[in-house]
């Protein structure tokens, strides 16, 4: 039997299950999965292997079941074996989970003896991934082979009655690890202090407006009070973080619903064991309590909440309830500075945090894998992961093609990398920019790591054919090895095709923000007509120069002046005819637009691009809402947001046109043109973001429909991190569905380039296939 069979409490499962129905034999714990032998009656034989699956406990994941009948041995009992270390050594390996409802009663309770311990867990709870070195996985194998277990622990792990049965992190406060607090401008740590009393000075820093950084599960997360203006800004001027939103955390699902709204699925996804982030809308005025401060989130609807994932996380919001608030919310955001890597070593986090943090809440487990919070968003009620890591990382993706063992590289941005092993995609956590030596140097462990524990021995490897991107010159320099040099918009489908299980020729539509082209252009905006093995570029967005290359991409009015300049043939002195409309002038200095205007128009230093992303920037410029961004998809964020207004659906779209083919341009010039007029009309920004989504959909559906009619198409993938805007996603699955059409879009790998390794993935192990 394979799948996700270790560590997450089968074996005692299986016991349960061969002694409830008297059937004698073992369970064994191989490097090649669960073997287990029953001897009885053919009947409850079939009744027990039919109940495998289907009662199995919340963590396991059965991929396949292997079933051969043997003679009988005239066996009596059964047992549990211990794990055999031999074979070809593959395992998948859970991810981290929360703590469960068990282990968090007994935190709670005052006689238990582990009342209010910070590092309870079970076999259906707690760390994973983070501490385990090496399969199999048993505790040597974890950073709690630094922890002896005492008498007490060490009965329970041996019962197989137990719930602590085999749960290789099981502790307790006389065996287990410990908190240590660290204040800057200490000498050391304090005194030795309980849990407790650790928390309780946790909490009045946190109350008087303090930074704490505080190990948790997968990473330090930094905290301070969300509804303190000055502990938010500080925060964000520490961690030079000027406005991308921070998460909160808050105690339970019924305070996330006073500051935001919530319906009943993201209810469900917050109090879910993976435990993400979820992205809610604020409520304007919260039901209860002041408001997050400004600096939460700024200028952004939408705030990340989360709910505790830890016993520690817990017993820090029942000591705020007490001391403090009921509706306490706390920034929790990863413990890096800028867009290095989350911290996860005591010292590293003293030297690196310090400048930033008040105060440290370290323990003494070590953190072996760094595993960042996962973000999700509910969009048309699917929970979309736009962050894969604490909580889903390392679940594999079932690709069933070929034995292939392959490296897949990713990309640039929110890079991630894929392994293929024994038919199974294996994407790792959501790793960071590849645009610094930090961020490289955790992809490099990460793959060794992720080789070891999956004993994979990659003889591909993909790569994305960007020349300039880390992850393909890190492929370049692998030696010994077949490289694969693969499209980014093309991996981008493919990855959507994998998750699905998809076969055959799909209609793929590729948008997000850049993306190398085999032209040397940069794409963005994409219609593909693609299989894994290859695609045609059927259709595209007709391209403008974007000036200044990539660094252009923090600058949206310099794609705003080049599509006017591709609109009118000239940039014009104004427009908008109003006074609260947006004037050049706010973009940028005279000298900056001349030096600007002489590139596009000298065609100097630019670049030709179709990116859809660049053309939500040119946009959230043109209508005034952002001239300047801090960061990517920063723009595209507030054009969503403006749009996000009732009635979205009556505004009416702007004109378009399709001219030519192979590829097909669209051309969306006519739109510019409208849009100037509506904003000589004095149309409100609301109402002309709301028309531009409205039109992108219709572009959509009308070559969705060509594209049918030409090639006989009706499978439809959406990917690229466009397609993590909810109204343009919701908007497009609407308008195809009603089409006729069968739309795909990714839930369990992001759509953005963090599930483009995945597609690589799919790509090479079919190419290798092909080849035999
Ligand atoms: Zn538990
Ligand atoms: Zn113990």
């Amino acid at each position: 039997m394979r799948g996700v069979v270790q560590g997450v409490g089968f074996r005692p499962y299986v016991y349960k299950l061969a002694r409830s129905q008297g059937l004698a034999g073992f369970v064994l714990n191989s490097s090649r999965g669960v073997f287990i032998e029953v001897e009885g009656d053919p009947a409850t034989i079939d009744a027990f292997v039919s109940a495998l699956p289907a009662e199995a406990p919340p963590l396991v994941r059965i991929a396949e079941i292997i079933r051969s009948d043997i003679p009988a041995v005239g066996d009596s009992g059964f047992t549990i074996h211990e794990s055999d270390a031999e074979g070809s050594a593959f395992a998948l390996v859970p991810p981290d989970i929360c703590v469960c409802n068990d282990c968090l009663s007994e935190s709670c309770d005052p006689a238990d003896r582990r009342h209010d311990y910070p590092f309870t867990n079970c076999t259906n709870c707690g760390p994973r991934y983070s501490i385990i070195l090496d399969v199999p996985y048993d505790r040597p194998m974890t950073t709690m082979a630094d922890f002896a277990m005492c008498d007490n622990c060490r009965r329970e792990y041996e019962n197989p009655e137990d719930r602590r049965f085999h749960a290789q992190p099981n502790a307790c406060p006389v065996c287990g690890p410990h908190l240590i607090l660290v204040e800057s401008g200490q000498p050391g740590p304090a005194e030795p202090q309980t849990s407790r009393e650790i928390l309780q000075r946790v909490v009045d820093l946190l109350r008087a407006g303090g930074i704490v950084a505080w190990k948790g599960l997968g990473g330090y997360q930094l905290a301070c009070d969300a509804r303190q203006p000055f502990a938010v800004e500080q925060l964000r001027r520490r961690k030079r973080r000027s406005e991308k939103p921070f998460a909160i955390m808050v105690a339970d699902a019924d305070v996330a619903a006073s500051l935001c709204f919530v319906s009943d699925q993201e209810r469900s996804v917050l109090e879910s064991r993976e435990r993400p982030i979820v992205l809610l809308r604020r409520r304007p005025a919260p039901k209860l309590g002041a408001p997050l401060a400004d600096a939460v989130s700024p200028g952004n609807p939408a705030t990340g909440v989360m709910l505790p994932c830890t016993p520690m996380h817990d017993i820090l919001f029942r000591i705020l309830r007490e001391r403090w608030a009921t509706n306490a919310a706390l920034i929790m955001t990863s413990g890096n500075i800028s867009e290095e890597p989350i911290v996860i070593d005591n010292a590293e986090a003293e030297e690196r945090l310090a400048g930033i943090a008040d105060a440290f809440a370290h323990h003494n487990r070590r953190i072996h894998t760094r595993v960042d919070d996962s973000i999700v968003r509910i969009v048309s009620n699917v929970a979309v992961l736009l962050r894969r890591a604490r909580g889903y990382a390392p679940q594999p993706v079932w690709l069933g093609r070929g034995e292939a063992e392959v490296l897949a590289c990713g990309a640039q941005q929110k890079n991630t990398l894929c392994l293929t092993r024994a038919g199974f995609a294996l994407p790792s956590q959501h790793l960071g920019d590849l645009e610094n030596f930090e961020t490289l140097s955790f992809f490099e462990q990460t793959l060794e790591r992720m080789c070891r524990l999956f004993h994979a021995r990659p003889t591909g490897v993909a790569h994305d054919l960007h020349p300039g991107y880390l992850s393909t010159q890190f492929a370049q320099k692998m030696e010994g090895v077949r490289r694969i040099g693969i499209q980014h918009h093309h991996a981008h489908i493919a990855s959507c095709m994998a998750e699905h299980h998809l076969e055959g020729r799909v209609i793929g539509i590729a948008w997000d923000g850049t993306g190398f082209g085999t032209d040397g252009t940069i794409w963005g905006g994409e219609f593909l007509a693609a299989d894994y093995l290859t695609f045609d570029r059927y259709a595209r967005l007709r391209p403008v120069l974007l000036a200044g290359g990539d660094s252009g991409v923090r600058e949206p009015w310099r794609v705003a002046r080049s599509y006017l300049l591709d609109t009118f043939g000239a940039i014009p002195d104004t427009y908008g005819a109003f006074p609260d409309q947006p004037t050049w002038s706010q973009m940028a200095s005279p000298e900056r637009l001349r030096v600007i205007d002489t590139m596009l128009q000298r065609r100097v230093n630019t670049i030709p691009t179709s990116s859809a992303g660049r053309l939500f920037d040119a946009v959230a410029s043109l209508i005034g809402l952002r001239h300047t961004v801090s960061f990517e998809g920063q723009a595209a964020m507030l054009l969503e947001a403006a749009a996000d207004v009732n009635p979205v659906l009556a505004a009416d779209p702007y004109a378009f046109s399709l001219a030519g083919a192979s590829p097909v341009e669209i051309d969306l010039r006519p739109m510019i043109c409208q849009i100037v007029g509506d904003l000589d009309r004095n149309q409100a920004r609301t109402h002309i973001a709301a028309r531009f989504h409205n039109t992108l959909i219709a572009v959509i559906a009308a070559v969705c429909r060509r594209m049918r009619a030409d090639l006989q198409l009706n499978r439809v993938c959406l990917s690229g991190g466009c397609f993590q805007n909810a109204l343009l996603l919701s908007g497009c699955l609407e308008a195809l569905g009603h089409e006729g059409f069968e739309v795909f879009f990714q839930r369990e790998v992001p759509a953005n380039d963090g599930g483009i390794s995945l597609g690589q993935a799919a790509i090479a192990c079919e190419q290798l296939r092909q080849l035999g």
